[in-house]
């Protein structure tokens, strides 16, 4: 037990008091102050500044009614948030999940990890997260832009290229964005970079929807690196088929990896053999267009096998990259990884491993990357969105997986850097909360008490 336990548990304590009725946010806070109470004790500006105290309080949290009318003429009503909370280092910047399980809990955890791994980017941008309890499933596209007209009616009095900048998540994609994007536009007169993952032809960034997926998959070969190997051969279990899954597919095949499971909320598919480029383009048809579920990958692909309601970890790998949501790879999926002797564990999704599975892990000297780091370079690319429309001018595809890269392999640098321990391993955990934090901190301090 760290000898600073008591400290921590004191903080996590008032955490606790104030926020009861948010489990995942006080999970993502307690990874980060364990391993920043230690830094901050032997740093002590940043206790005098109360930085920790301050930095858990969301600047601002907006919430709003989202009324819609359905296909059917029945008027619906849904939950809008924005949390916009840090503004240390850059405008609130963050994605927008639309899933019938948001809630304010959900946006504070992302938005809280959200500072860190922006801050990770080394680009200036501040922390938030948004969203709404809507299901896209299941809708007409006519439904859907009805809701994301709505809910841009109300955010849009609340961003701004220079205030906020939210971008997609699960369940917003190309399609979700344009509609709000559209309203946005409708509503303001001005034609400008307000959100990210827009579509090409109107301000949008080459590789921003392959960014994610690219960035955590150049990540595990940097990790990899570490221990002298790289992913040529290694097998590889993906769970989710959604936007960051597909691409982290797609970049391993590239890389020489055999990827052998995908999944989504209903269950995975195994398939030995490997999804291959060819497989891979069906899936995304299928999740993209088709808006269908992977159970259908085993009549397309009979050799490969469906499993109802169950998640990869019980695969042999040499790789896990979870892909899909929060808590979605717990305590029993790491014994098997670590049994399994899996090599590394590489967060593609925000916060998928419990704190259990992570501290196994760890004990375990399994490699293990948390999400903030390995899943940074979807909002680096952002990032980089936000640039080229300031400068009204489109990178090449090539410049902009240059500049990706190079943003993940700074952000594994920095991960080393705080993070290498006297046996040489990396903690990751350790590495990505420190860096994240220093720089917001001292952005904090220099601006003084707002
Ligand atoms: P998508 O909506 O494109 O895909 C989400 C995938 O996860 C789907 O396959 C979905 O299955 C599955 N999923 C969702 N909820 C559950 C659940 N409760 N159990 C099992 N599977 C589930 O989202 P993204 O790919 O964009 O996001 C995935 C993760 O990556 C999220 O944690 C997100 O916050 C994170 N992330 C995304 C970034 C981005 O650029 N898109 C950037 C950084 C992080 P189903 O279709 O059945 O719902």
């Amino acid at each position: 037990m760290s000898k600073y336990q008591h400290l921590i548990d004191s903080f996590m304590k008032e955490l606790e008091l104030k926020n009861s009725h948010e489990p995942e946010f006080i999970q993502a806070v307690e990874e980060v102050v364990e391993a920043v109470i230690p830094f901050i004790e032997s740093n002590p500006k940043y206790k005098k500044a109360k930085i920790l105290e301050r930095i858990v309080e969301p600047e601002r949290v907006i919430q709003f009614r989202v009324p819609w009318i359905s296909d059917s003429g029945e008027p619906q009503v849904n939950r809008g948030f924005r949390v916009e909370f840090n503004s240390a280092i850059g405008p609130y910047k963050g994605g927008l999940r639309f899933h019938p399980s948001v809630n304010l809990s959900i946006l504070k955890f992302l938005g809280f990890e959200q500072i860190f791994k922006n801050s990770l980017t080394t680009l200036p941008m501040g922390g938030g997260k948004g969203g709404s309890d809507f299901n896209p499933k299941g809708k007409s596209d006519n439904e859907v832009m009805k809701f994301c007209q709505s809910f841009m009616t109300e955010l849009s009095r609340h961003i701004g290229p220079n205030t906020d900048v939210p971008a997609g998540d699960i369940g917003v994609g190309g399609r979700e964005i344009g509609y709000m994007f559209g309203q946005y536009k409708r509503l303001r007169n001005e034609f400008t970079g307000v959100l990210t993952g827009k579509g090409i032809n109107w301000g949008g960034s080459l590789i921003r929807p392959e960014a994610t997926g690219y960035g955590v998959v150049y990540f595990a070969e940097k990790m990899l690196n570490t221990k002298e190997d790289n992913l040529k051969n290694k097998i590889v279990s993906i769970s989710g088929s959604g936007n960051v899954a597909q691409y982290a597919c797609e970049k391993c095949i590239q890389l020489g990896a055999k990827v052998v499971t995908m999944s989504d909320s209903k269950g995975y598919i195994h398939d030995s053999d490997g999804i291959d480029t060819e497989k891979l383009s069906w899936i995304m048809n299928l999740k993209n267009i088709e808006r269908g579920r992977i159970s259908e990958y085993i009549k397309k692909y009979p050799k490969a096998s469906f499993h109802e309601s169950k998640s990869p970890w019980d695969v042999k790998v040499d790789l896990a990259l979870p892909c899909a949501t929060q808590n979605e790879l717990k305590k029993e999926d790491a014994k098997l990884l670590v049994k399994n002797k899996c090599i590394a564990v590489v967060e593609g999704a925000n916060m998928p491993c419990s704190p259990e599975a992570i501290s196994l892990f760890i004990e375990n000297k399994t490699l293990f990357s948390p999400g903030k780091a390995s899943n940074a370079g979807g909002v680096a690319t952002s990032g980089l969105e936000m640039s080229q429309n300031s400068l009204r001018f489109n990178w090449t595809r090539e410049e902009v997986d240059e500049k990706l890269h190079n943003i993940m392999l700074d952000i594994h640098q920095q991960c080393v850097k705080f993070g290498k321990q006297e046996d040489g391993y990396i903690d990751y955990v350790k590495g990505a909360n420190i860096a994240g934090f220093v720089k917001v901190a001292d952005a904090m301090i220099d601006q003084g008490i707002v």
